[in-house]
């Protein structure tokens, strides 16, 4: 009962009740009941200690009850539906719940404590101090339970961004509250192989049928119809926390509708994602080097620390974030992986990314894959972030095909000259180098999963809403 003490210090004072459980303790029973008045005084004192004693002096102690404090007794007794003399059921409420709850620690019973600590909300309070308890620790318990059941393994991509460029929450389901994660996003021209390369980078392998795919690849009807599989963005998430982002860009022969939104979609990459892989399927358009520099002058300013805003600008140049491009020249020939041809196009991007802020080189190199073995370091000494996958050919038969042309019998039997590595060996060395990218902060705070959600909501719709990128439209108009 130290909370009638509290409640009402001036009847029951700390110092008081130790003085008196000392000469309870110390002397003789006879010497306690040293007169009347004492007795009085004292009653109070048995009583809170009659509970942790056996029942015997209950008998005496339990009249005494009644002198604790009663204007704090009001609410719960309320709340409690106990018919009858109010003084005596009023002790055994707290008494009960006080054995119950008798964790150390815990507030005092009968008091507004313990329903404060458990429910925030006097509203939501439960019927009485014992229903209270056990169920928030049960409620404790099965948020615990929850906290550690791992996210359901996606098997499909989720649409991020659907075909009206409205922003989805389905992907929210999949993230955890942690930080290791890499976001790696696409862009490219339609039917490059955006959703193919995607899938082999997330969950699928070569061998596989293009139908199981989670980023579902363009069938043969969409091909010949020259209309497109992706629209949107397309969300994957793996279980290594690696988010795949799969967008849809058109740029030159489209309407400007299709630019505008295409520029929206890569300027929202460029803000939320670590890796932005720009595949192409021959070299080179050089409307895509100008649409990715239009998109970076556009690109929404990184929040800074003190304020949230996503468009806010006057940031300094070092505190401004630009995720790494890398160029995937996807179906390449056996004349593309030639080195001499190798060099001119790692010439040809670094010229044309002279100015950019996009972190274009010195974080993925072929020549460190073992794919051309003789090939010195320094041979591609303007190298970018650039990466070649041949064609998905039916490599057996393709190889035997041509070795078979030769005139000696004995090289029929051996595979063809290449001139690359098999399609599925060129994708594991890709996707051991994205994978291995450096996962440097998105923003000027530390990003969970689910934080980085929230962060690309907010960047999507300041992308939506963005001046610049209307204005840029209307002039184009
Ligand atoms: P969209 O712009 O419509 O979304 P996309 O860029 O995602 O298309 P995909 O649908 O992945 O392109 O691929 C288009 C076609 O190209 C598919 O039939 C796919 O099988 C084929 N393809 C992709 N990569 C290769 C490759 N390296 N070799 C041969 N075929 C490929």
């Amino acid at each position: 009962m130290s909370e009638s003490g509290h409640s009402q210090p001036g009847m029951y004072g700390q110092g008081r009740r130790r003085r008196r459980r000392r000469d309870r303790d110390v002397g003789p029973p006879g010497q306690n009941l040293s007169g009347p008045s004492r007795d009085r005084e004292y009653v109070p004192r048995e009583r809170r200690d009659g509970s942790e004693e056996p029942p015997g002096p209950l008998l005496q102690k339990t009249p005494i009850i009644l002198a604790k404090p009663p204007g704090e007794r009001s609410k719960p007794s309320q709340s409690v539906p106990i018919s009858g003399g109010q003084a005596l059921e009023k002790p055994i409420m707290l008494i009960k719940s006080r054995e119950d709850g008798g964790k150390p620690g815990t507030p005092p019973e009968g008091g507004p404590a313990p329903y404060s600590t458990c429910l925030p909300d006097p509203k939501q309070r439960h019927g009485t101090v014992n229903t209270i308890c056990n169920t928030c620790t049960l409620l404790t318990a099965v948020i615990g339970q929850t906290k550690l059941v791992p996210p359901e393994k996606m098997k499909h991509s989720i649409k991020l961004v659907d075909d009206q460029m409205n922003w989805c929450d389905s992907a929210m389901e999949y993230l955890r509250d942690q930080t290791d994660m890499l976001v790696v996003g696409v862009i490219g021209l339609q039917g490059t192989g955006k959703s193919t390369i995607m899938s082999l980078l997330s969950a699928n392998a070569p061998e596989e049928d293009q139908r199981v795919y989670v980023f579902r690849a363009q069938t043969q009807e969409i091909k010949e119809r020259g209309g497109n599989q992706s629209t949107g963005i397309d969300f994957y998430i793996t279980q290594e926390r690696v988010i795949f982002l799969d967008t849809q860009v058109r740029l030159n022969l489209s309407p400007l509708l299709f630019l505008n939104q295409s520029l929206q979609i890569t300027a929202f990459l460029f803000t939320v994602c670590h890796v932005v892989i720009v595949i192409q399927d021959w070299f080179t358009d050089i409307n895509l080097y100008r649409f990715l520099q239009t998109a970076e002058m556009l690109k929404p300013s990184t929040p800074s620390a003190s304020h949230d805003s996503t468009g806010s600008s006057g940031n300094e140049e070092g505190s401004e974030y630009y995720p790494h491009i890398v160029f995937l020249q996807n179906k390449s020939s056996r004349d593309e992986f030639c080195p001499r041809n190798l060099k001119k196009m790692h010439m040809a991007v670094d010229k044309l990314m002279a100015h950019s802020h996009l972190k274009y080189k010195g974080t993925l190199s072929m020549l460190d894959c073992n794919i051309f073995p003789g090939l010195d370091r320094d041979y591609l000494e303007t190298e970018v972030n650039m990466f070649l996958l041949p064609l998905m050919e039916n490599e057996g038969e393709d190889a035997l095909t041509k070795a078979g042309s030769g005139s000696a019998p004995l090289f029929s039997l051996l595979p063809g000259y290449r001139g690359h590595p098999t399609f599925s060996s060129q994708v594991s060395k890709l996707r051991s180098q994205i994978l291995a990218m450096s996962r440097c902060q998105l923003s000027h705070t530390i990003l969970t999963e689910k934080n980085w959600f929230h962060y690309a909501a907010r960047i999507w719709d300041g992308v939506k809403k963005s001046s610049a990128l209307s204005e840029y439209s209307r002039l184009q108009a």
